[in-house]
């Protein structure tokens, strides 16, 4: 009982039969394996721990989804106690477990008033999935089955599922697999330091919610189902839209009427000081997907807010509604994600993010513009980028194949910290449960890591 599997082989074992048996996602199999994983043994708070015994400062959060940190015994023993009483039970077969039906009760609670619905699914990306299922199901049943296209953003991540990649706007993954599906497309997502710099940031925001009118009146808006975003770009880059972005793109799909969705499943839960990014940014949207905080990853979930307009749809005119997952409502992971509710309630995660730790952040980001290597660094709640460039006075970028942020992110692995690099922007989503003082201890650790690429930089004659 309780042995530790993580310390009975070597790290190079590990890596050996990790290399000769585990496809890793969105990873280049032939050089992981030829430099060998990084195997991640054990994680309290902020904090992880190797295979070799070195602590690193995870200001990833996972992958953007262990809000309130490591080791938490609520969810470990709730977890537990479900798995003991009843693993598994399905919701098919007109049946239900107390765990999903709480979870339910309590995203009503805790999402904007709209939303009394839920429709569970075990990931973000199958949550997106559900979405494009239920919008042009809903335009069907209101006699309108022409509505059937959803606009969405280049460089948006909405998952790896076919229907979630051709949702997402990433290039890369369009190359692969016949991507996007039919009925899909997307308008140029609001980047105000890439291309909007010759104007004000409200400006552009008004601007470049703009090319959302023009791509509904190009394909007519009778024929557009809805529009799908995420509050903060995320896997893009933790691209910040103008604050005056959403309440235009709402006014624009009002005008219209097509439907909001709200892709949460990063900004969801606290994450921007608010519970939810379309708090922050002034959107009333009809569906809201989740995933990644709402069990801060302890277990799998997904789930998508069913708006009050749509749920009404669906449950008087809908008739059965063909489509589920056999996890929908998983009781192991609904009761992860309600003691994880109560936790970022009783700790008082979303109030820590909006009235402390984000602003400490956001000042620490602030002092980080002065840094030669530094073009542009900007945080949302517990979010932060810093744009790497080769000349801080126009804004010139680095070459891309210098790769100038793997450099980066290779001090940042090699002096305990994860940092991630899309491109060159280096970003960040710590724990919603970091302390001013470990906020304090990441300024600390990026200042080094930039000062460490600066010199490469300047070494290698790049500047
Ligand atoms: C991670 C992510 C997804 C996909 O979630 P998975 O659980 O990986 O399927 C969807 N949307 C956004 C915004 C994400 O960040």
């Amino acid at each position: 009982m309780n042995a530790d599997i993580s310390s009975s082989r070597s790290t190079r074992d590990w890596q050996a039969a990790d290399a000769a048996h585990f496809l890793h996602p969105f990873t280049d199999f032939q050089s992981l394996a030829r430099k060998g994983a990084r195997i991640i043994t054990r994680g309290e708070n902020v904090y992880l721990w190797d295979s070799d015994g070195h602590r690193i400062f995870d200001a990833m959060s996972g992958l953007w989804c262990v809000n309130v940190g490591y080791g938490q015994q609520a969810l470990i023993d709730a977890a537990a106690r479900q798995m003991q009483q009843l693993p598994f039970y399905n919701a098919f077969f007109q049946t239900a477990t107390p765990p999903a039906i709480q979870l339910a009760e309590l995203l009503a609670e805790v999402t904007p008033p709209q939303f009394q619905h839920v429709f569970f699914s075990g990931s973000g990306s199958e949550g997106n999935d559900t979405v494009v299922r239920m919008v042009r199901r809903y335009w069907d049943l209101l006699g309108q089955p022409e509505r059937q296209v959803i606009v969405s953003r280049k460089n948006a991540y909405h998952g790896s599922t076919m229907a979630g990649a051709s949702l997402g706007g990433m290039a890369a993954m369009h190359a692969q697999g016949g991507l996007p599906i039919p009925g899909i497309v997307h308008i140029e997502q609001p980047h105000w330091y890439q291309v909007g710099r010759e104007m004000t940031p409200e400006a552009f925001g008004v601007h470049a919610a703009g090319w959302l009118e023009e791509k509904l009146l190009e394909l007519g808006p009778e024929k557009v189902a809805a529009f799908i975003g995420e509050p903060v770009q995320g896997a893009g880059g933790v691209i910040v839209p103008p604050d005056s972005y959403w309440p235009e793109i709402q006014r624009i799909c009002d005008k219209y009427g097509v439907l909001l969705v709200s892709d949460e499943v990063i900004c969801g839960f606290g994450r921007t000081g608010h519970w939810f990014g379309c708090e922050r940014f002034g959107s009333r949207p009809d569906l809201m997907t989740f995933a990644k905080g709402v069990t801060s990853g302890y277990v799998p979930l997904g789930g998508v807010m069913v708006g009050e307009r749509i749920a009404k749809v669906l449950i008087e005119q809908g008739g059965e509604f063909e489509h589920g997952y056999t996890y929908s409502g998983h009781p192991v992971a609904c009761v992860v994600g309600v003691e994880n509710i109560r936790l970022i309630q009783q700790l008082k995660l979303v109030e820590r993010v909006r009235d402390e730790t984000g602003p400490r952040l956001a000042k620490l980001y602030a002092s980080l513009r002065d840094h030669p290597l530094v073009g542009h660094a900007e945080t949302c709640g517990l979010m932060g980028a810093i744009q790497l460039v080769k000349d801080k006075s126009d804004g010139t970028l680095f070459p891309s194949e210098l790769e100038v942020g793997m450099v980066c992110r290779g001090h940042c692995f090699g002096n305990g910290l994860i940092m991630r690099a899309v491109g060159d922007r280096m970003i960040v989503a710590p724990p919603l449960v970091t302390t001013a003082e470990q906020i304090d201890e990441l300024g600390r650790l990026i200042a080094m890591c930039l000062d460490k690429t600066w010199a490469d930089v300047k070494a290698n004659g790049w500047v």
